[in-house]
């Protein structure tokens, strides 16, 4: 037995969702809603806010998204130096 996980929809705080429907049910509840218009989260489309700057600060998407460029850039500045000989074996022929 997995244990599912539930969200609150963004639209309707009153709907607790299981996550692996959100997204359909996102654009279920988005046609029906009369609110003030919400951003999507560019980290997660289920996120939807009135105040992304204010959820970037605690969306755990973009936490991960900043950690996983932080460990690219850690990768790639560890890797060019090893790869700046190659030019002088191409300029032999
Ligand atoms: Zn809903
Ligand atoms: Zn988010």
């Amino acid at each position: 037995m997995s244990e599912t996980e539930f969200g609150i929809c963004p639209y309707n705080p009153d709907h607790r969702i299981a996550l692996f429907r959100m997204p359909k049910h996102i654009v279920k509840c988005e046609r029906n809603y009369r609110g003030p218009p919400l951003k999507i989260c560019k980290y997660n489309a289920t996120h939807r806010v009135l105040d992304m700057e204010e959820h970037l600060k605690e969306c755990l998407y973009y936490r991960r998204f900043i950690d996983n460029r932080c460990l690219e850039i850690a990768l790639t500045t560890r890797i060019a130096p090893t790869q700046e000989d190659g030019h002088v074996v191409s300029t032999s022929f």
